[in-house]
């Protein structure tokens, strides 16, 4: 199992705004942090700290992140500096680096493998399926890195999320090992748990990654939310809430607000439930949301599928794939919250 040589610590989250033995020159001025003299600005701009590069088995790294992420301005981040090395040139890396740049990891997306553990392991490195992390379902501290997060893995497949497509360019793939779900008599998905020690271990790696590329919660979604048709993974026993209120990861809904959608949502399932317009409408709602749902008018096939996978992420007690009053009234409060820019 290849080392994963590419993390870096939370604990190395700072600015070395402080740092002053690596001044330099440079066009632009950094924000100022609000306790120092504001004089001190105005007078002359400060001066962006020249980034720190450390060897680790022979791959260079940032060893800070000086970057202003209230500017949106990644400029010096973490991770392996891949660069050119032309023959009798020399490639500097500190001196330059542009504002005009960002991270190309947008999406954080989750899985289940539907395997068990050497059987996971064994498809997702010698087939032509892969996630850039693996993480077991042992008591243990162990997290497998199969691909560098530099590079695209072969995770999502044909897949949507608001204005992109084909998001195994854009994103970093978890696989969690679980064996998925089994059909009961009534051809009903039963669904397999993930345990607590494994939650802890995907929300810690989940935590690290969306912090270092800044990955908004809209973009922190089940395999299922990208590809509904195809997909049922990880499921409902996923335990996305949790992730939200323990460890500010993704998204929930306001109760609130969804309390004050939900009356209303009672009335119209009563009265509207087969009204084109009305299907037409929550259509909508769900295509506003993120999903790749085509409007119809109808509740066809593809609909019950969104449905059944908005349902599996935000109304996990019940994914019948029928929308219900409680399930738009969620849709609704998180289109509040989550609004599309
Ligand atoms: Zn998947």
């Amino acid at each position: 199992m290849r080392k994963t040589l590419y993390i870096i610590g939370l604990s190395a989250v700072v600015f070395s705004c402080t740092s002053q033995q690596n001044v330099k020159k440079t066009a632009y001025k950094r924000k100022t942090p609000v306790t120092q003299a504001k004089t001190a600005v105005t007078t002359q701009p400060q001066a962006k700290p020249k980034p720190q590069i450390t060897t680790d088995h022979g791959v260079e790294f940032y060893t800070t992140n000086i970057a202003d992420i209230t500017k949106n301005d990644n400029t010096i981040s973490y991770g392996s500096i891949v660069s050119a090395k032309p023959a009798g040139y020399k490639v500097t890396k500190t001196y330059f680096p542009a504002i005009a740049q960002n991270f190309r990891q947008k999406y954080l997306i989750l899985h289940y493998t539907a395997l068990p553990e050497d059987k996971s392991i064994t498809v997702l490195t010698q087939q032509a399926v892969s996630a850039h992390y693996l993480v077991n379902d042992k008591e243990d501290n162990q997290i497998y890195q199969l691909v560098d997060e530099n590079k695209r893995a072969y995770h999502a497949g044909i897949s949507s999320w608001r204005n992109d497509k084909n998001l195994n360019d854009t994103s970093i793939g978890i696989e969690i090992v679980n064996n998925g779900y089994t059909a009961d008599s009534t051809a009903r998905r039963i669904f397999v748990p993930f345990s607590e020690d494994q939650i802890k271990k995907v929300a810690a790696l989940a935590k690290d990654i969306v912090t270092r590329y800044q990955i908004p919660p809209t973009n922190v979604l089940a395999h299922s939310d990208i590809a509904p048709t195809r997909k049922q993974d990880p499921g409902p026993m996923f335990p996305w809430k949790k992730l939200y209120d323990e460890y500010q990861i993704g998204m929930w809904y306001d109760e609130a607000t969804k309390k004050t959608y939900y009356d209303l949502a009672l009335v119209e399932f009563t009265t509207r439930y087969n009204e084109p317009a009305f299907i037409f409408m929550i259509q909508t709602a769900l295509q506003k949301f993120g999903y790749g749902v085509e409007p119809s008018g109808k509740w066809d096939d593809a609909t019950k599928k969104t449905i059944e996978a908005f349902q599996y992420h935000f109304r996990p007690q019940n994914y019948d794939g029928i929308m219900d009053a409680e399930t738009w009234a969620i849709l609704q409060a998180l289109n509040v919250k989550y609004p599309r820019k």
